[in-house]
């Protein structure tokens, strides 16, 4: 993610100073809207001025939907017509919805296709998007009460791990909720931008989320003018809610309670150890009575026992260093976001590992919304001097599928975005006049264990031998994070292309699982590549060799059959060994032993040629579509 300048000749033409832009924090558990006016950021707020409008949404049959405190209340009396943290199933389908909704809280409608869930509620099915697009049509309202117009565009944070589906299911909700989509930011550059770090000439800074579930970490760095994200990690089952469990878990033990604990009692100690919890970060002691036991508990006492979930926060922080080869000393700030920060221990043990304090002063629950706040008036133009374009990082890499399965990476993870790649690929076969692009998503080397994206074909390519076509294959993901993929043969420019509609189903976990499997098979993933790349190259030339002698055996003396021939054997058993290294070592020798055969022909075609013959006459044309 990065601040670049736009350069349009002339400057954007400068709009009213009373364009209505706000910027939207659409948030698992809470979402807000913020709106920069008479040089200040606001959190906009409710009739009751409440701030955080509550992610959850109640369903009822033949009126509006419930959104926040009502519809939060509205799911301890009906919990099957009440969705909350939305945010995690975009983009999942029906299946994953299933699989990770463990107590079967909600009821899929089974007579959609699979690719599409929909939740069943009192007021018919309802999909994630339109859930979403619920919560913000709310957000909508109370920003146009605010602010007394109807608004021109909104600027949408998401995760910085969002994948294309992810982003484009938010849009999507944005749109059905009526608001013009001005451009999704990633959180931890919406809250880089509420500091103010977008300003200065240079640094470094990470951004520490740590909220009620989740824990998310981001890398950017800012650079005349540009701001872009280095790296990012995370930890999905890491949270505010894991500080109080450790807590009611010492207390239960403390406190000789009966194990296990029934239901209700057990609701009621992890309300009991939330309010310690807080009550730590404006005391250094709290006083503890629980049942009939009672006793004091200070600050240094609740590090210790938190100890496992903060070093668990700092491994986070050290890998993302590692990802961008940055050392500690390289961090010029750091900001945090998510109630979590609030405790006096965590901001602590960051001051600590980083030799510096955190940033604090802005409200760890607002800065997200405050910086799309900002973002979005620059964006609408009320801020006329400078118009700064956000750039994120794609989380994972973006390739195209190869010959032998194998992937290639066209866009490497951690890339700024919008950024266009381009590639050059060739026929497999001889006359080879179509070519299939696999379009995938991952870390790994072989296809099978990354994630398939999309599927498209470019026909049309004029028969050449095997490697003598040219196809151009172009990466572009723009600024939203959506990837168009084109292939062009150039001595035609006949073109394919395709707009990734990526399938369901990727979220912070998926892409965890996918890095982790890809550092734990880093060493064998490689050893398959070369051994498939070796074999592919034996292949290759096996198969020249076979084609040549058919059609010009004649330039070919008895031995040197013989000795071809041998060559060849000894190639195919080196390969059904699966010894890469002895594979190229025969594949050198044979091509040495073929070496004069090559030349004799190379001299028969140009002669050819020259005369005004054609070596595809002599050829078979092979029908087929191969990868590149
Ligand atoms: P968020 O999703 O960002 O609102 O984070 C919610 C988490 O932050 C919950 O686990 C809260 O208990 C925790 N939290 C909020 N405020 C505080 C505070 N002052 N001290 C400790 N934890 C807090």
């Amino acid at each position: 993610m990065a601040l670049l300048k736009i350069s349009e000749p002339g400057g954007r033409p400068a709009a009213p100073a009373h364009s209505l832009a706000v910027g939207i924090d659409l948030g698992t558990t809470n979402s807000l809207v913020a709106c920069s006016c008479g040089g200040s950021v606001q959190i906009l707020p409710d009739h009751a001025k409440h701030e955080l409008l509550p992610s959850v949404v109640h369903y009822r049959e033949g009126q509006a939907p419930l959104v926040g405190e009502q519809a939060k209340a509205a799911a301890l009396v009906d919990p099957g017509n009440t969705i909350a943290s939305v945010k995690r199933l975009l983009g999942m389908s029906a299946a994953e919805i299933s699989s990770m909704d463990r107590v079967g809280r909600y009821r899929l409608d089974a007579t959609r296709d699979a690719g599409a869930p929909a939740i069943l509620t009192a007021a018919g099915p309802k999909d994630p998007v339109q859930v979403s697009a619920d919560i913000l049509g709310v957000l909508v309202e109370r920003a146009e009460g605010c602010l007394r117009g109807k608004l021109e565009g909104a600027v949408v944070t998401v995760p910085a791990y969002f994948n294309d589906a992810q982003r484009q299911q938010t849009r999507d909700a944005a749109r059905l909720a009526g608001l013009n989509v001005l451009r999704l930011l990633n959180e931890p550059t919406a809250a880089a931008v509420a500091y103010g770090l977008d300003s200065q000439d240079q640094g470094n800074v990470v951004v520490f989320d740590l909220g009620g579930g989740t824990f998310d970490v981001s890398l950017l760095s800012m650079q005349k003018g540009v701001f872009e994200v280095l790296a990012t990690g995370g930890d999905t089952a890491l949270g505010g809610d894991d500080f109080d469990h450790v807590l009611a878990d010492w207390i239960a033990s403390r406190a000789e309670l009966d194990k296990p604990l029934d239901a209700l009692s057990h609701g009621a100690l992890m309300h009991y150890a939330n309010e310690v919890k807080h009550s730590l970060s404006s005391d250094e002691t709290v006083a503890l009575s629980y049942a009939d036991w009672s006793a004091q508990l200070d600050r240094q006492q609740f590090a210790d026992l938190c100890k496992d979930l903060i070093t668990r926060t700092l491994n986070t922080c050290r890998r993302v260093l590692r990802d961008a080869a940055l050392t500690l000393d390289a961090i010029d700030n750091i900001v945090l976001v998510g109630g979590v920060t609030r405790m006096p221990i965590i901001r602590e043990a960051v001051a600590d590992f980083f030799g510096k304090p955190p940033l604090t002063n802005i409200d760890p629950d607002k800065v997200v919304a405050i910086g799309a706040g900002i973002q979005a008036d620059v964006l609408i133009g009320n801020k006329s001097a400078d118009n700064f374009l956000l750039l994120d990082v794609n989380p994972l890499s973006l390739g195209i599928e190869t010959m032998g399965e194998l992937t290639e990476k066209i866009i490497p993870r951690n890339t700024t975005v919008p950024v266009t790649r381009a590639q050059e690929f060739t026929t497999f076969k001889d006359s080879q006049t179509a070519m299939t692009l696999h379009v995938v998503q991952g870390e790994r080397e072989l296809v099978s264990d990354c994630r398939s994206l999309a599927r498209f074909e470019l026909r049309g390519i004029p028969p050449m031998v095997a490697g003598a076509a040219k196809v151009r294959v172009t990466f572009q993901v723009d600024a939203d994070g959506l990837l168009s993929v084109m292939a062009e043969e150039l001595s035609t420019s006949k073109t394919a292309q395709i707009q990734v509609k990526p399938s369901y189903g990727l979220n912070a976990g998926s892409i965890e699982q996918m890095l982790k499997a890809s550092h734990e098979h880093a060493e064998s993933d490689m050893e398959l590549r070369t051994l498939k790349e070796a074999q592919l190259e034996a292949a290759q030339l096996i198969d020249a060799i076979t084609t040549a002698s058919e059609v010009d055996g004649k330039l070919l003396e008895e031995h040197d059959s013989q000795r071809i021939a041998a060559g060849i054997a000894r190639l195919e058993e080196a390969v059904a060994e699966e010894n890469s290294v002895r594979i190229h070592e025969l594949t050198e020798q044979l091509n040495r032993i073929s070496s004069d055969f090559a030349a004799r022909r190379m001299d028969l075609h140009i002669g050819k040629a020259l005369r005004g013959e054609s070596i595809d006459d002599a050829e078979h044309p092979a029908e087929s579509s191969e990868s590149p």
